[in-house]
Formats: C-alpha cells, structure tokens, sequence
C-alpha cells in the first residue's frame, strides 16, 4: 500500500501529491493528525489530517477531504 498525501504547496499554489517519504513530522493534535510535508519544490508546509471537518478551521490549509471542492480563488 502506497500512501500519499494530496496537500496543497503554498510555493507552488497547487495541490500536489506527496509520498510518505516527504513526510517530516507527524504529531497528534485534540484536531487531528498534524502533518508537516516537504513539497517537491522545497517548501515545507504543514497540514491538518482528521476526522472533524478541515473545512471549518479558517485558518487551516486545504485537507485531502477539502481539497476536492474548494480550490483557493485565483485570479478569474
Ligand atoms: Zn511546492
């Protein structure tokens, strides 16, 4: 089994996927699971794995159950 992770790179601004390789950190948090992901561009970025609803932290990146929906707006 091959797990990757969709999380979308603030460097790049796009979602990318990731191997469990590029996973530097991995801390459990009252919110989830808290993930810190090395993009392929260098970027280091964190992201917030769970049960609850990613989508209700305003503050929160994009979360592979977010991401399928919601883009961030660019520029249309
Ligand atoms: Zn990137």
């Amino acid at each position: 089994m091959i797990v990757m992770f969709d999380a979308h790179c603030p460097r790049c601004n796009a979602i990318r996927l990731l191997p469990i390789s590029r996973l530097r950190s991995l801390v459990n948090s009252p919110l989830g699971i808290e993930v810190t992901l090395e993009c392929y561009c260098g970027a280091v970025f964190e992201l917030l794995l769970g049960q609850g609803p990613a989508a209700s932290f305003p503050g929160a990146p994009a979360g592979p159950a977010d991401v399928s929906g919601r883009m961030s707006p660019s520029h249309r």
